[in-house]
């Protein structure tokens, strides 16, 4: 035999419990591989070792060189393998070293053949004069080098084993000749099974670190969303902190939130040399994303350098933002539900008690104003008189238009509908108060839209809707301004805007905008009923109100009607019930 170096058994004991110390820490996957490789070449003292390992579709190929100058070199090919050995060639084309590897992982020799130990190792002291009877065997080919896997003379190649399945070999590489013998063999052949147990263990360790990594994170994101008053604000930012510890590299990790224009991030995130991002999508609209970044290189795995189970995770998470994100809107959708309700029972109660006054007013009204006009008939009126009873019956007539907002208000007019144009009624209120606008310097814009279609309304009520509209617009630019009309067909809506670039309204006149009586303006130019009025009409014909205004910036009503009208459907229904 030739010149083994003999390592005493004691020498490959410790070597063992070293690696089974070694596969306890957590650490990943390829430091893992280096670091055992390291401890291999070390111990054995020759030229190369090498490990191919398979996990899945991946295969790991870790080899040491002596001398050990930099880490072990570590090459991962991922593939869907054809047949199931498949993953020991690192190419389509195999070559002599990895036919032989091939050979040991599926047993394929054992004792007699030559080069074969009964546990299917191969082992060679002299690569170069093994060649032909390689080839009989078929692993080696016409074209093979004489020292396939690198200038090596000895080789030892044995199966790293985990229960009963082979995950991999072990590759020992010599430049000596006859480098092992048969025993050290067999303690090689020893020291592959706790290897292999090693890989199989750490593998299990590193995916439980993992499922552990996850559940934390998951946990503690379950905890920032229970904390009471916590803002979606909060939360988002509360996730971006949240994500770098679960990740297998938190030094060099950032992670941000960008969803809906705004960005939540960790402070460090700048230059990204690797990005994992999952999409946030609520309703089937991208609103944003959420992103995990590595701010240096790191060695390929699954998905770049991160692992399935991290873009799990970071799909978790973004699934968990977009239930939020529903989830808040369903509360803010509730609450402002709710405001309406008490907005219109309250609109309600007050139209019911200002239908009531209006109608005990109505009469009383009637005869001040009927006896005045004809007091002011009667001859010989001293001057003074006249006057009196002239005020007399501009207050009267002013009270009556009160009280016919107030009854309008309440719907104590009912819409006599019918196919109506608001393009029209545009046209005709600004005809009315076209000189008001010029008076006031206001530039008046129409948008009318040409093909909007018609909507089953009231015209008249319609005509009132804009002319308090345009009124309190012309009211808000006392130094003149721009008064804007749209129309536009929006699906089954016709929309009509009117818009000022007046003073604007503050919150609070916002608030309180459909206020019966609700006025900041003097008692002679406002009565507070115009917009509860239109707020009557446009409900009443099924539509809806849309304010925007902040102080200073003017303001925009749109209103939009139904184009299928259900004053007309309930019409149908009457008749139809009739028949
Ligand atoms: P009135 O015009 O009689 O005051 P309205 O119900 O029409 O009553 O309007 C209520 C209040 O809403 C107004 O007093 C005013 O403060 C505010 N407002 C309505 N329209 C505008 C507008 N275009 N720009 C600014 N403020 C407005
Ligand atoms: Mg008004």
């Amino acid at each position: 035999m030739g010149a083994s170096n003999g390592k005493p058994p004691e020498g490959f004991h410790a070597l063992a419990q070293k690696i089974l110390h070694y596969s306890t820490s957590v650490v990943s996957r390829i430091d893992f591989l280096r670091e055992i490789t390291r401890m291999l070449l070390e111990f054995s003292e020759c030229d190369a070792v090498e490990l191919r390992v398979k996990k899945e579709n991946e295969c790991f190929r870790c080899e040491a060189m002596s001398p050990l100058e930099l880490p072990p070199a570590v090459e991962i090919s991922r593939r869907t393998f054809r047949d199931k050995n498949a993953w020991l060639a690192s190419s389509h084309e195999w070559t002599c070293f990895e036919k032989i590897c091939r050979a040991v992982a599926e047993r394929r020799y054992t004792t007699p053949t030559p080069f074969f130990t009964r546990h299917g190792s191969f082992r060679t002291g002299d690569m170069e004069h093994a060649m032909p009877r390689l080839a009989a065997l078929g692993l080696a080919g016409a074209k093979d080098s004489f020292r396939p896997g690198g200038d090596y003379r000895s080789l030892t190649v044995i199966p790293l084993t985990a229960g009963k399945e082979t995950i991999g070999v072990l590759a020992l590489k010599s430049k000596a000749v006859n480098r092992f013998d048969e025993n050290e063999t067999a303690a090689y052949e020893n020291l592959a099974q706790t290897v292999g147990l090693a890989l199989a263990s750490q593998l299990a360790q590193v995916t439980l670190h993992e499922r552990v990594k996850e559940l934390t994170c998951l946990y503690s994101l379950a905890q920032l969303t229970e904390r009471p008053h916590v803002t979606l604000e909060e939360i988002f930012q509360g996730i971006v902190e949240l994500l770098p510890p679960a990740w297998q590299y938190p030094e060099i990790t950032a992670a941000r939130i960008i969803l809906d224009g705004s960005t939540y991030s960790t402070p460090d995130f700048q230059k990204a040399v690797h990005v994992q991002s999952s999409d946030i999508v609520v309703d089937g609209v991208r609103r944003g994303a959420i992103e995990v970044m590595y701010g240096e290189e790191r060695i390929e795995l699954d998905e770049g350098p991160f692992l399935k189970e991290e873009r799990s995770l970071i799909d978790t998470l973004a699934r968990q933002i977009t239930l939020l994100i529903q989830r808040r809107q369903a509360d803010e959708d509730r609450a402002h539900l709710q405001e309406q309700l008490r907005h219109a029972d309250r609109l309600a109660t007050i139209g019911q008690l200002a239908a009531g006054v209006a109608h005990e007013l109505n009469e009383p009204l009637a005869s001040i104003l009927g006896f005045a006009q004809l007091t002011e008939k009667c001859p010989d009126l001293p001057d003074q008189a006249a006057r009196d009873i002239r005020r007399i019956v501009t207050t009267a007539l002013h009270a009556r238009e009160i009280v016919k907002k107030l009854m309008l208000f309440a719907r104590q007019t009912p819409p006599r509908t019918m196919p109506v144009n608001l393009n029209e009624i545009v046209a005709d209120a600004l005809g009315l108060l076209e000189s008001r606008c010029i008076e006031n310097d206001i530039a008046v814009m129409q948008h009318l839209s040409r093909n909007l279609p018609e909507i089953t309304a009231d015209p008249s009520q319609l005509h009132q809707v804009l002319i308090n509209l345009v009124v309190n617009a012309i009211q808000a630019m006392p130094d003149g301004g721009t008064l804007t009309i749209r129309t536009q067909a929006k699906r089954d809506w016709v929309v009509l805007a009117v818009q000022d670039t007046g003073v604007g309204m503050t919150q609070d006149v916002l608030r309180q905008l459909f206020i019966p009586f609700f006025t900041t303006k003097d008692i002679h130019e406002g009565t507070g009923l115009g917009l509860p009025v239109v707020h009557g009409i446009v409900t009443s014909h099924g539509g809806k109100i849309h304010i925007e205004s902040a102080p200073g910036e003017g303001a925009r009503f749109e209103i939009r009607f139904p184009v299928i009208d259900r004053l007309q459907d309930k019409d149908h229904h009457a008749d139809h019930l009739v028949i």
